[in-house]
């Protein structure tokens, strides 16, 4: 992976985010949420919390293959290792008093919550996550129940969400002891409309041939979209990263030098795999240029003048959230844009939700689209699902394929 000079920034959001909540959990002020990622973070922003987001944690578990060690840990309790992995890898940390965020910002523990705020709009696992929180800490626990699987998205799907949103006031306000301030919320509407165009931007370098980078660095660039929206600095960051990208592209310097072959990740990454996946696809003159994952921290359609309705539509237009159809047009546009032949689908042993290979789609795709595509199978969290000598043979056979078209 080419280094990129915005990775200093970066590196100094990030620990800011991360300092500044462990400040606010020690002193008791600001207030702290957790909130599930594609949760209402910009109502609990524009309410004046610090806003932390568990599954951050669980990538960064995964990403620092800690994972494995903690998940036992929470199968103990009863819960499946079936299930997400973010979770039990997330819960485990807990149980065993270790964090990733020690090493690497002198921090001892994950900050206490003092309300916990999930939206189920991703899946089911996000309330039972903070559930088990919520009984540990005996902290209150708040949210959005959405719909799921949905074609055609109208109004009244939008307008529940976005009751439901505003229902969350009276407890925040009870929170905090600070009243709901529609101006100061507009505004962190505003930014995070803007940090997500910003965010889209960013992404859509990647249909320049050469690309200037790849899914695998994007998925370390979108940490200020995930858990720095609604601020400022976010908005600062991809202001920043974009002209670079943009300058490689100006120079023609290839994220993949030689690059032959371009494919899309579909599914979950595999954290504790990032490097060695993406060394094996340089050195096949493959480039991952674009993701249904980094693709989901897209909100663009937030509008400061509707500030409910428009978090109903972005949080319920979502790719997770759709039916079938819609998740296959939705990977035709990408097809449109960013010119990939080959689709590459990682069936994530514990998150069914963002395993989308497992109903005829890779099919389906294959034969609209002209192209291949593969399945490896793996985890976000949990390397036992994952076999790397399996995943090479298959990536190499596939890329070999690709050649021979
Ligand atoms: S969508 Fe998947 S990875 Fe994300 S919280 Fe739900 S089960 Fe876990």
């Amino acid at each position: 992976m080419k280094e990129f000079q915005s990775s200093k920034l970066l590196k100094k959001i990030m620990a800011d985010h991360f300092l500044d909540m462990d400040r606010a959990a020690k002193e008791g002020n600001p207030k702290i949420a957790w909130c599930t990622s594609v949760g209402p973070a910009e109502l609990l922003r524009g309410m004046g919390f610090l806003v932390y987001f568990p599954e951050n944690h669980g990538a960064m578990l995964g990403a620092t293959r800690m994972a494995t060690d903690f998940i036992p840990s929470t199968n103990a309790l009863g819960y499946s290792p079936d299930i997400c992995s973010y979770l039990t890898c997330d819960i485990g940390s807990y149980l065993k008093k270790t964090t990733p965020l020690q090493k690497a910002y002198g921090i001892q523990s994950v900050p206490k919550p003092d309300v916990l705020v999930y939206n189920t709009n991703q899946c089911r696992d996000v309330k039972d996550w903070f559930s088990w929180y919520a009984r540990e800490l005996k902290v209150p626990l708040i949210g959005v129940h959405s719909f799921r699987n949905i074609g055609t998205i109208t109004q009244y799907e939008i307008q529940d969400i976005a009751e439901q949103i505003k229902g969350l006031i009276p407890t925040l306000e009870a929170v905090s002891g600070r009243k709901f301030d529609m101006d100061r919320f507009k505004e962190t509407v505003r930014l995070s409309r803007d940090c997500s165009r910003l965010w889209r931007a960013t992404l859509e370098t990647a249909a320049a041939v050469p690309s200037p980078w790849t899914f695998f660095d994007a998925t370390i660039h979108m940490a200020p979209a995930v858990v720095a929206r609604g601020t400022q600095e976010a908005v600062d960051y991809y202001q920043t990263l974009i002209p670079e990208l943009k300058q490689r592209i100006a120079d023609g310097v290839a994220a993949v030098d030689g690059e032959r072959h371009r494919l899309y990740w579909e599914g979950m990454p595999i954290w504790g795999k990032l490097r060695p996946l993406s060394e094996l696809l340089a050195s096949l003159k493959t480039c991952v240029v674009a993701s249904t994952y980094c693709n989901s921290w897209i909100f663009d359609q937030l509008d400061p003048d509707e500030p409910f309705e428009s978090m109903g539509r972005a949080y319920t237009e979502l790719f997770i959230v759709r039916d079938e159809a819609y998740k296959e047009r939705y990977i035709e546009s990408c097809h449109q844009l960013f010119k990939f032949d080959g689709i590459l689908f990682h069936d994530a042993k514990t998150c069914p939700n963002n395993s989308n290979n497992r109903y005829g789609m890779p099919e389906r795709l294959a034969k609209k689209l002209g192209l291949s595509t593969l399945t490896i199978n793996g985890d976000l969290c949990d390397l036992r699902c994952y076999s790397e000598e399996q995943a090479k043979t298959q990536i190499e056979a596939f890329i070999e394929q690709l050649e021979e078209r």
